[in-house]
């Protein structure tokens, strides 16, 4: 391991005095490897590894598989996590959130606390997933489309972007980008790149964004703050700073004192020599005022009627009444009942990188399916010709190598252990592979 700083020690003794000896011991042992079961797709893996204490979703792998080389992590059957943040999802199971909340995750790529919102909230909520680095936001936008659900949007903004949405969130998570003291372990090259200067911009840098989004939360509404840093300055300083700047109210925690988290009086830290994880902190706060529900106000729909002919592929949908059926661009796509306005509202002032389930995009008189419906939990399999692949042949298709496909030409939905994979186009002997090219696999 490279060589803690003299100053990280000296703030981490403040904190943790009497446990520094384990503290450094812990972080010269290997990083716990783990994974959180997608609860929408089928719960296809082997169920007697260890469970991750406080949530519902989360095992350990002893051994750590070359994940990008299982099929069922492209399908969206689980998401390679750590375990200490999947507290995230333990905590929003106990908040009360009122029906039909809209959620904001402002710092949300790769997206792993994106999945665990969706995870644990109410089925008729809806997601806002932004990532303010466009690259970044394209990783999102792949993860939440494996996920498989329609009730979620990704964006690619700039916090100050959203101020002008006005109050409009029931509750907004904000996972702050920071010094990375927690990912040590993990990432021995985040210890070359720490510096007392750099958590003091790490901490304007998060100050800011708070300060951006804070008129976002609708009074009554929950404010979630995370980082991946011991760093009191970028942790409780912050929530100090926030409490004394606005009018809110620390929200209690559940834990029980056996999972070994440390609480510091303004939020919970998770230190690898008391759990099975990295370093993570996480806080909740309460917006005063009484919680109310408004509508949108937009001058015009930014979506397209479908015609009579596009209605032919609602039949791809299962239970197809439930969602709205839009077109943008030539896409035909489906959001969840009643929240074509609120994304139409939002286009006005983010950036929209995805917006629910694509279902297919018109060219000319063909409906070419897209890579979403084969990834969504609420598609029809029996309205296509469907091939179930074996392992090798799932990894060719996730390659974009050749294989045979035994079947008459036309448009083939490829499935591994019954979850979509994605299309192809058979053409004669060969076929035109649909998958993603910037999700290839490249691993050999
Ligand atoms: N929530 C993610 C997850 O669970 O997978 C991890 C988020 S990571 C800790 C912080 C994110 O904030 C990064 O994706 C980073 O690109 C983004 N970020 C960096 N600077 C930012 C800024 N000024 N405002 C908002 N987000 C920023």
């Amino acid at each position: 391991m490279h060589h803690l700083p003299e100053p990280f020690i000296r703030i981490i003794s403040q904190l943790i005095d009497g446990e520094i000896n384990d503290f450094v011991s812990a972080l010269s042992t290997k990083a716990p490897s783990s994974i959180r079961l997608n609860p929408f797709k089928p719960q296809l893996i082997n169920n007697d590894l260890e469970k991750v204490i406080w949530t519902e979703h989360g095992y350990y792998q002893e051994i750590r598989p070359k994940y990008t080389l299982d099929p069922l992590l492209h399908a969206g059957v689980y998401y390679v996590q750590e375990a200490s943040s999947m507290y995230l999802g333990h905590l929003l199971k106990s908040l009360v959130l009122p029906k039909d909340s809209l959620i904001l995750d402002l710092c949300a790529a790769p997206g792993g606390k994106s999945t665990d919102i969706l995870s644990n909230v109410p089925l008729d909520s809806f997601l806002v997933a932004n990532e303010v680095i466009n690259s970044r936001s394209q990783i999102l936008k792949e993860n939440l489309t494996k996920f498989g659900r329609c009730n979620n949007v990704v964006t690619n903004s700039d916090p100050s972007s959203f101020t002008a949405l006005g109050a409009i969130f029931d509750l907004i998570v904000v996972d702050a980008p920071c010094s990375g003291e927690g990912m040590f372990r993990k990432d021995p090259k985040a210890i070359g790149e720490w510096s007392e200067a750099n958590v003091h911009l790490c901490y304007q840098r998060q100050q800011r964004i708070l300060s951006d989004i804070w008129p976002c939360l609708k009074p009554g509404g929950i404010l979630v703050y995370s980082s991946c840093t011991y760093n009191s300055q970028e942790d409780e300083e912050n929530i100090k700073w926030l409490l004394h700047e606005y009018s809110s109210t620390m929200v209690p925690m559940p834990h029980e004192a056996k999972w070994g988290l440390f609480d510091t009086g303004y939020g919970l830290k998770f230190f690898p020599h008391r759990v099975k994880g990295e370093g993570f902190f996480i806080s909740c706060v309460q917006k005063s005022g009484e919680l109310t529900s408004e509508g949108f106000n937009i001058k015009k729909s930014k979506f397209e009627r479908l015609s009579k002919e596009d209605s032919k592929t609602k039949n791809w949908v299962k239970n197809e009444t439930d969602f709205d059926w839009v077109k943008f661009n030539n896409v035909i796509k489906v959001l969840p009942k009643n929240r074509e306005t609120i994304v139409s509202f939002l286009a006005t002032y983010l950036k929209i990188v995805k917006a629910g389930v694509d279902i297919c995009e018109i060219k000319g008189k063909d409906y070419i399916p897209c890579q979403d419906l084969a990834m969504f939990t609420e598609t029809e399999h029996s309205a296509f010709k469907t091939i179930e692949l074996s392992e090798e042949n799932a990894l060719q298709y996730l390659r974009k190598e050749g294989f045979s496909i035994d079947a008459e030409s036309g448009i083939i939905l490829l499935t591994y252990k019954g979850l979509g994979l994605g299309f192809v186009k058979k053409i004669g002997s060969r076929f035109n592979n649909y998958y993603p090219q910037e999700w290839r696999i490249r691993m050999k």
